[in-house]
């Protein structure tokens, strides 16, 4: 693949792992196919450890990893992949086998920490500029690997509320009057399908941002929006998402293709959520309707200090620890050490701010211009004590550190090759397993 910076040379393979001859890839390797019998046979000369597809959805959707960022359809350079019925990425039409989804998806190829160790002209770790955050657990190494840099936090409510806002609508006031104000041409921003199930859309009008107002706990690919072109005059657009989401978009905007670019490049703020685990929207209908909720009368669903509380128009129907429902979560959240979006401009979440409010955290230049621009719509407060989002950030990292089968390496290499993805994660219970056909139609035939 043609990368215009720092990407090893060809494919996802500057790691050095040893391959087998003639081929990257490991005899007995469940999504090995004709093209790896006849190179292995043949000792038909081919790029070490190049990927198709089929290994990608192998390593991670069908060992239900997969969560659901929708990176590996933004990265794609021919559009070859789509969304199945099952809600996962799927081929929809032929692969040309240039490996961008397997070194962009962050549950494969990607290392996202070793991405944020060392973004482009910024530096992790100076410590939130908020005399009142300087604590020592905001300063300490571990904290820094954790949340990130921080210019400053905030406890805030938007001015002017939309229906539907969750936690005082910060991001649709922020959004809609950037928007308003020509600041952004546009924001990606995932809207309700119904309580359980959400799609990502470009909202280009203050009144489509406010559409789309709260929260929805679906991860529905909004990364693919980024594959299509954004539209006439749509040239300068927010993104929000979840911080795997964020990760990806920043490796998409520092390795973009050379001839044909994803429309990364118009985003000029990212807007992280602060998030431990997503889930299954299916899963989770199930589980609520489980415990007696009749789900057609859900009109939302909220996650807020450990408790899932579901809701009506008018009432609320359940409250439970969330953790009862985590057989609906995304498994491949577990692998996630990056609760607070640290790739983000702006991060938003409620931890650490009283009900009706979101916490803000501004961590870069853009984010400084978004805050300034917007502040005026946003009733804003310094925030005093970021000990929760510390303490959940510490405690997200040391579970991703036990779930990953590979090491967790801020100073490592960016990008991990199949081969050493098949080793290592032989053993984990999450090992690579054989495509689904309707998934990779391409599985048993050389294109
Ligand atoms: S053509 Fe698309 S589906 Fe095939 S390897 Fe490249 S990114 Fe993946
Ligand atoms: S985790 Fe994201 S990039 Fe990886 S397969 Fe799933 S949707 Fe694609």
């Amino acid at each position: 693949m043609t990368l215009v910076e720092d990407h090893p040379a060809g494919t996802a393979t500057g790691t050095g792992a040893p391959v087998a001859k003639g081929m990257g890839v490991s005899l007995g390797d469940p999504a090995a196919d004709l093209r790896d019998e006849i190179a292995i046979a043949g000792g038909v000369p081919e790029l070490p450890d190049k990927i198709w597809f089929h290994k990608t959805a192998a390593a991670v959707i069908d060992a239900e990893r997969c969560v659901g960022c929708g990176g590996c359809i933004a990265a794609c350079p021919s559009r070859s992949i789509g969304v199945a019925e099952d809600g996962k990425p799927t081929l929809v039409k032929m692969c040309t086998g240039c490996s961008a989804c397997w070194d962009y998806c962050p549950l494969a190829g990607l290392s996202t920490e070793a991405l944020h160790a060392h973004p482009p002209g910024a530096g992790i770790g100076r410590a939130p500029t908020n005399a009142a955050n300087e604590s020592a657990a905001a300063n300490s190494t571990a904290a820094r690997i954790e949340i990130g840099h921080i210019d400053s936090a905030w406890s805030v409510a938007g001015r002017a509320s939309a229906a539907g806002v969750q936690d005082g609508g910060a991001v649709t006031a922020l959004l809609s009057h950037l928007r308003a104000t020509g600041f952004l041409d546009g924001a990606i921003v995932t809207r309700r399908v119904d309580a359980f199930h959400g799609e990502p859309f470009l909202a280009t009008s203050p009144d489509q941002v406010r559409a789309a107002a709260g929260s929805v706990y679906h991860q529905s690919h909004p990364l693919q929006v980024l594959n299509e072109p954004l539209g006439k005059g749509v040239e300068r657009i927010a993104f929000v998402g979840t911080p795997c989401q964020i990760s990806v978009l920043r490796a998409l905007q520092r390795f973009p293709w050379k001839y044909r670019r994803s429309s990364a490049g118009a985003v000029v703020l990212a807007i992280g959520l602060l998030c431990t685990r997503s889930f299954e929207p299916d899963k989770l209908e199930e589980a609520v309707g489980a415990v007696g909720v009749a789900t057609s009368e859900v009109a939302r669903v909220d996650v807020r200090d450990g408790e899932l509380v579901v809701r009506s128009a008018s009432t609320e129907l359940l409250r439970r620890p969330v953790k009862e429902f985590h057989a609906a979560s995304l498994k491949g959240c577990d692998e996630c050490a990056d609760f607070t979006g640290l790739g983000a401009d702006l991060t938003v979440g409620n931890l650490a701010s009283e009900p009706g409010r979101s916490t803000v955290l501004v961590r870069t230049e853009a984010g400084r211009d978004a805050w300034a621009a917007a502040t005026g719509a946003l009733d804003v407060r310094l925030l005093e004590d970021l000990s929760p989002v510390v303490q959940t950030a510490a405690r997200d990292h040391k579970r991703a550190v036990r779930f990953l089968a590979r090491p967790f390496d801020p100073e490592g290499p960016l990008w991990t090759s199949y081969t050493e993805h098949l080793d290592r994660y032989a053993e984990s219970g999450r090992s690579v397993q054989a495509p689904a056909k309707f998934r990779s139609h391409h599985f048993e035939v050389t294109c």
